[in-house]
C-alpha cells in the first residue's frame, strides 16, 4: 500500500509576505487529515520562512531543483546540503520548465539525482512528453528514455527511495488536465519499467505522482486511479482551499478501494 503524497509547487510565485499566510493556511488546513503525506516546495528565499511554518506538523518542505555538487563556484545555485540544511526532504528534478528554459538535460538530471540521493533527500524526478511528442506516438519513448537516464548507473535499493512524477508538458499550466485514464496508461508503463530496472517488489513501493492542471475539482478522479499515488500541484498549490481540497481528495483516496 502506497501513501499518497501531495506536492505544491510554488515555482517563482511566493514573497515572504505572500508564502507566510500560504503555508499557514495549508499547515492548519490540513492538521486533522490523515493518509496522505504532502509537501510544499516554496521558492529557495522562502525555504526558512516556511520550514519555521511547518515544522513539527505534518507538512513537509522540498525544494525545486539543486546543484549536483556539494559545494563551489556555481553562481546562483543552491547545493543538496543547502536544502537539508533548511529542513528539506524532497526536491523537484527534472521539471519540464527547467528542461525547456534552462535547458536541463538528462544527464544534469541524473547528477541531481545522485546528488540528492547522497544527501537523504528524496528525489521527485518528473518526466514527461510534450503535445508534439504525443501526437506522434512517442510518449512512452519519452517517458522511458528520461526515466531510463535519470535514474541511470543508480542501484535499485537507491531508486526505492525516490519518487517520480509524469507531467505531460502539454498539461502544465494549461488548464487541460491528462485523463485519468491516459495518466493511468503512463503510469502502469513507468511501473513497468521501474520494475525491470528494479524489481518488482521495489516497483510496487515507489509512488509516482500525476502533475499537470492538477485542480480541486479533477484531483479526486485522479488520484482515484489505480496507479496514481498522488499529485504535483502548480497553480493550484498557491489558493489554500484548492491546495488543502486536494490533500483531502489524495488521502480519502488512501482508505477507499483503488479503482473505485
Ligand atoms: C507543475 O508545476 O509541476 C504543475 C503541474 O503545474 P500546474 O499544476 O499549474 O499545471
Amino acid at each position: 500500500m502506497r501513501t499518497p503524497l501531495v506536492i505544491g509547487n510554488w515555482k517563482m510565485f511566493g514573497t515572504l509576505a505572500e508564502a507566510r499566510p500560504l503555508a499557514t493556511g495549508v499547515r492548519d488546513g490540513l492538521r486533522r487529515v490523515r493518509g496522505a503525506d504532502v509537501a510544499l516546495c516554496p521558492p529557495f528565499t522562502a525555504l526558512a520562512a516556511v520550514g519555521e511554518i511547518v515544522r513539527e506538523s505534518a507538512v513537509a518542505l522540498g525544494g525545486q531543483t539543486c546543484h549536483w555538487d556539494a559545494a563551489g563556484a556555481h553562481t546562483g545555485e543552491i547545493s543538496p546540503g543547502m536544502l537539508v540544511e533548511l529542513g528539506c526532504r524532497y526536491v523537484l528534478l527534472g521539471h519540464s520548465e527547467r528542461r525547456k528554459e534552462i535547458g536541463e538535460t538528462d544527464d544534469l538530471v541524473n547528477r541531481k539525482v545522485k546528488a540528492a540521493i547522497a544527501h537523504g533527500l528524496t528525489p521527485v524526478l518528473c518526466v514527461g512528453e510534450t503535445a508534439e511528442e504525443r501526437r506522434q506516438g512517442l510518449t512512452f519513448t519519452t517517458v522511458e528514455g528520461q526515466l531510463r537516464a535519470g535514474l541511470a548507473g543508480i542501484p535499485a535499493e537507491t531508486i526505492a527511495q525516490g519518487v517520480l512524477a509524469y507531467e505531460p508538458v502539454w498539461a502544465i499550466g494549461t488548464g487541460q488536465n491528462a485523463t485519468s485514464a491516459q495518466a493511468s496508461e503512463v503510469h502502469g508503463y513507468l511501473r513497468g519499467l521501474l520494475s525491470e530496472l528494479t524489481s518488482k517488489e521495489i516497483a510496487q513501493a515507489v509512488r509516482i505522482l500525476y502533475g499537470g492542471s492538477v485542480k480541486a475539482d479533477n484531483a479526486a478522479e485522479l488520484v482515484a486511479a489505480p496507479d496514481i499515488d498522488g499529485a504535483l500541484v502548480g497553480g493550484a498549490s498557491l489558493k489554500v482551499a484548492d491546495f488543502v481540497a486536494i490533500a483531502k481528495h489524495a488521502a480519502r483516496a488512501a482508505t477507499a478501494p483503488r479503482g473505485a
